[in-house]
């Protein structure tokens, strides 16, 4: 018998499930699963272990993952990403230090990876033939990879025309096929439902809770960096909310074992025309998500109404006393601008979490960490609009290029130092 089950999380279900058993939700009641051990790790030596293992940032935390030691995995080397002091967000947040988690320096240049060699890994070991998944651009691009690795056959579904050139660009050098679908990325997601009757099909969304059992380690990963000291605050985007969620269940296992003795404040921020799950946060009661039937936000990766995994996101907030924030497209893309002037970069919707520390009035006594999701190069369309004054914001606005550094066109690089003086 597996070490691992799958367990409904809706409170009064509760249901479980073989770890193998090829569901995406509960089978009784329709609600998420998440995967949990039988058993507690004993976790004495595992950071000593951890400090000397070589290889995936994701794999040298196997103690915390559904698998055999001899389950073959799919690898491109994911996690290990670096954590940055950022002197000037740092400054820009009114704080006297940040440090920023960049999981846009993964194989595919988002954090997409950390939970698709885990998930891909799954699909083969049960032996499906075609993996699936509707994406904004990242997701596509990952299980593309991922697929390759694994030599399965892969196919994408996108909104048409809504996702990133270069996004785009990498699932098709890795042979996924690409189908584009007229609707929001929602309607892709309600498409691709239809598919998992199929016993050769497995469905790679991020409703799956093996892409979550990979991304958690992140939370792993991030605590050693550290030192094991535990920041008081971090910080995520909120699309899908797949990030919050899977963090959220690293740090409480973390916790459970005893490898650390509190939680971070998890705070996710959402932009502000894509945000029903900041909504949901500012009612009272909290009783009924409503979706977005319209989301718009130039940030492509948040641009999600319907986040499939509120409830784990919620979980994470409300588990750990973070908080849920919107900030707005000029927000994000001057934000976005400066993570730039530190030398990292990121895409739009990473840089959410910089902007909404700004927002969020934190004592510079605590240490904060932003993480940022996604690599520069996703979407440079959005980059080139902005440094050249020229970026508009959903509701036809023109954005101001508060930071801006458009190209000078010359006649002679004599004049460059007169212009530079
Ligand atoms: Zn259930």
């Amino acid at each position: 018998m597996s070490k691992y089950l799958q367990h409904c999380i809706a409170p009064d279900c509760g249901a479980e499930f073989d770890l193998d058993a090829r569901l995406y939700v509960c089978s009784r009641c329709g609600g998420l699963l998440d995967i949990e051990r039988r058993e507690a790790i004993d976790a004495t030596s595992l950071r000593d272990v951890w400090r000397t293992r070589r290889g995936s940032g994701v794999w040298r935390f196997r103690e915390f993952l559904p698998f055999s030691d001899d389950t073959p995995i799919v690898s491109l080397g994911e996690g290990n990403t670096p954590l940055y002091d950022a002197r000037r967000s740092a400054d820009y947040c009114r704080l006297p230090q940040l440090k920023l988690k960049h999981q846009g320096c993964n194989p595919t240049g988002s954090f997409k990876d950390t939970g698709m060699t885990v998930a891909v890994t799954q699909a083969r070991k049960l032996g499906a033939r075609l993996v699936v998944c509707a994406s904004t651009g990242n997701t596509a691009a990952s299980l593309a990879a991922y697929a390759a690795r694994a030599d399965l056959t892969c196919a994408i579904v996108v909104p048409g025309g809504q996702v990133s050139h270069a996004k785009l660009a990498q699932a098709l050098d890795y042979g996924a096929k690409v189908f584009e679908v007229e609707g929001n990325f929602d309607t892709c997601m309600d498409q691709i439902r239809e598919l998992a009757e199929d016993e050769s099909v497995y469905l790679v969304n991020s409703i799956n809770p093996f892409r979550i059992e990979g991304q958690k380690t992140v939370a792993f990963e991030l605590m050693e960096q550290l030192e094991w000291r535990v920041p008081d605050h971090l910080v995520v985007p909120g699309g899908n909310l797949g990030n919050s969620s899977a963090f959220g269940k690293g740090f409480r296992e973390l916790l459970e074992s005893g490898l650390i003795d509190r939680q971070p404040k998890i705070t996710v921020v959402q932009a502000e025309g894509a945000a029903p799950f900041a909504k949901f946060y500012s009612e009272d009661e909290h009783e009924s998500f409503v979706n977005d039937e319209h989301p718009e936000t130039l940030a492509s990766a948040i641009k999600i109404g319907a986040p499939v995994s509120w409830q784990k996101a919620w979980r994470a907030v409300r588990e750990t006393g973070g908080s849920v924030i919107t900030v707005t497209e000029q927000e994000i893309a001057d934000a976005k601008a400066v993570i730039g002037r530190d030398g990292i970069g990121c895409e739009p919707a990473s840089a959410t979490t910089v902007a909404g520390i700004r927002k969020l009035g934190i004592n510079e006594n605590e240490s904060v960490v932003a993480v940022l999701t996604g690599h520069l190069l996703k979407d440079t369309d959005y980059v080139m609009n902005y440094h050249s004054h020229n970026l508009i914001a959903p509701d036809g606005t023109a954005l101001a290029s508060t930071f801006g550094n458009a190209p000078i066109r010359i006649q002679s690089v004599k004049s460059v130092a007169d212009i530079l003086r």
